[in-house]
């Protein structure tokens, strides 16, 4: 055990832990709580959402002014007797509330008593937005129940591979500094991710020896490669590791276990919304995170049977989302789990409201059907990008085994996905640029979604 992690373990998570007071004692008995709560059966866990999802009906008629109008047009009721009735709201998107943040914010907040947050681009404009800072503790807390679900426990080493430009510099004071330091975490920072940035993370994480290592999909990918060209058995993750915010498909996942030799686990979130959903032990689908979060699906959008997420945050006076579209589609149907946790399982959760082809006559291709194909490619990675005039072009970095045969096979078959309806050419990169919040989006479409604000609750944001 390294000299951090048992500082971290006896100092951090042991002393001030158990002692009751501060932060770390706080987010302890959050985490114990998440824990308990998991066991319960799913009328309790329903009946505990219904409950909280009235308190925030009240609250958010009473103090929010989108929400005020709503109520005051009949379109949102400040009380429902079962959580399904909440379907009739209308839903809130991104767009409305980076056009109109002021309509969303509670008036009886204490001046700078919220905090700021931001979300990525991938999906159009970057959003600003605010939490209290007890529904940021509930996020933390998520976080940390979900890395224990993969097998952390308290003060082991944890390593991310992330990218994003939103999050906060270093921390500015001494005691910030000691506390980021005995939390044992560390990120690197994946803006751009090529030989050299690899070959520094591996031996960073070579001496950390991180228990749980998360990262984006595509940057665990980038990793393995890396691992396998150079012919390296990597001595961490210990127990697994972790892939989130950009789909995982089974090759990716086989690939990674392979590579590092650990289980590798699923995890659903957002900026807005925290943890929604996260992989137990027995990788049977996805638990919903149904502590402090009510999440709708839409009924079938696509005829591959997709479904939109839609979450209310229970927790949230400052800001509140009420039917928040999260502009990502869940495969399948909802589940349980053989673990014998009450919250519901979803299946994979693919990527964004852009992430699907349109075609001229307004039918839209899945973006499994392009990820599926070119898994299977000597590709090492990809980008699929559909400008508004519908042409695609194919950008691959392709690995040694790249040929012209293979060039011709993938646009063989990605002509007879797109039926020849939209004109499509391969370009061969050696990078394909991320997001602002460093995500590698594999398909991404330009053609206007048909997904709008409903034309009511634009005239309740004006009025607001
Ligand atoms: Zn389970």
């Amino acid at each position: 055990m390294t000299m951090r992690t048992a500082l971290s373990k006896t100092v951090m998570y042991g002393m001030i832990g158990h002692c009751g007071w501060g932060f770390t004692a706080q987010m302890r008995r959050r985490v114990r709580k998440l824990f308990r709560d998991q066991w319960r059966p799913i009328e309790q866990v329903r009946a505990t959402q219904l409950e909280q999802l009235n308190i925030l009906l009240e609250h958010c008629v009473k103090h929010v002014p989108y929400y005020r109008q709503l109520h005051a047009r009949g379109l949102l009721s400040d009380h429902v007797d079962c959580l399904e009735d909440l379907s009739t709201a209308p839903t809130l998107t991104k767009q409305m509330l980076v056009e109109e943040p002021q309509a969303f914010l509670a008036d009886n907040m204490p001046p700078n008593y919220l905090l700021q947050r931001r979300s990525g681009g991938s999906t159009g404009n970057p959003l600003t937005f605010y939490i209290t800072p007890e529904a940021a503790g509930w996020c933390a807390a998520g976080e940390i129940y979900a890395n224990m679900l993969a097998g952390y426990r308290w003060g082991d080493p944890v390593a991310s591979l992330w990218g994003s430009r939103f999050d906060s510099p270093p921390p500015p004071t001494l005691r910030q500094r000691t506390a980021s330091y005995l939390s044992n975490r560390i990120q690197c920072t994946v803006d751009r991710v090529d030989d050299e940035s690899c070959g520094r993370f591996v031996s960073q994480l070579s001496q950390m020896r991180p228990t749980v290592l998360v990262g984006y999909t595509s940057s665990l990918m980038e990793m393995c490669h890396y691992l396998e060209q150079n012919r390296i058995t990597p001595n961490f993750p210990r127990r697994s590791l972790v892939s989130t915010a950009e789909p995982l498909t089974p090759s990716q996942r086989q690939t990674m276990e392979r590579v590092f030799g650990r289980p590798v686990f699923n995890r659903y979130g957002s900026r807005e919304g925290g943890l929604i959903a996260a992989e137990c032990d027995f990788h049977q689908g996805l638990h919903l995170h149904c502590q402090g979060l009510y999440v709708e699906m839409s009924r079938c959008d696509g005829e591959d049977g997709a479904r939109r997420l839609i979450i209310t945050k229970l927790g949230e006076m400052g800001m509140p989302f009420i039917r928040y579209e999260l502009g990502d589609y869940v495969l399948g149907e909802i589940g349980t789990c053989a673990c014998g946790r009450g919250s519901p399982t979803i299946q994979a959760v693919r990527g964004r409201t852009v992430s699907n082809l349109r075609l001229p006559n307004g039918a839209f291709i899945a973006a499994e059907a392009f990820i599926v194909l070119l898994d299977r490619q000597a590709v090492r990675e990809y980008r699929v990008v559909q400008a508004a005039d519908y042409s695609v072009v194919v950008e691959l970095v392709p690995k040694g085994d790249w040929d012209e045969l293979s060039q011709h096979r993938v646009i063989d078959t990605l002509t007879g996905i797109t039926q020849g309806r939209v004109p499509l050419r391969i370009e061969l990169r050696q990078w394909i640029p991320r997001t602002e919040s460093g995500k590698l989006l594999p398909v991404v479409s330009h053609v206007p979604s048909t997904i709008d604000t409903a034309p009511l609750a634009r005239a309740a944001i004006q009025a607001a």
